[in-house]
């Protein structure tokens, strides 16, 4: 293994100014990517969240709104409330 390793950095000093630097552009890049990923997970648990209180929303708004029941005119079309939004299941 010390052989190998020995030969990858002797190939990495051998490597030209260009490709050393496309490696550090592509590394940079990938962390980019990387600190992305992790704000998408972020944004993602605060939309979680979000549509939770939107269904309590619903929840609330399915026993008090007066509704006034609509329908699509297209097939299987659900029946939603005009006022509220609400679709029944
Ligand atoms: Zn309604």
């Amino acid at each position: 293994m010390k052989d190998m390793d020995d030969k990858i950095a002797l190939e990495k000093s051998e490597l030209s100014d260009e490709v050393k630097e496309r490696i550090t552009e592509k590394d940079a890049l990938l962390m980019k990517l990387k600190s992305f990923e992790a704000e998408i997970a972020t944004l993602n648990q605060e939309k979680m969240k979000v549509w939770k209180e939107v269904r309590e929303a619903y929840h609330v708004l399915k026993a008090i709104c007066p509704h006034e029941w609509k329908r699509e005119p297209y097939p299987y079309a659900p029946l939603y409330c005009s006022i509220c939004g609400y679709e029944k299941p």
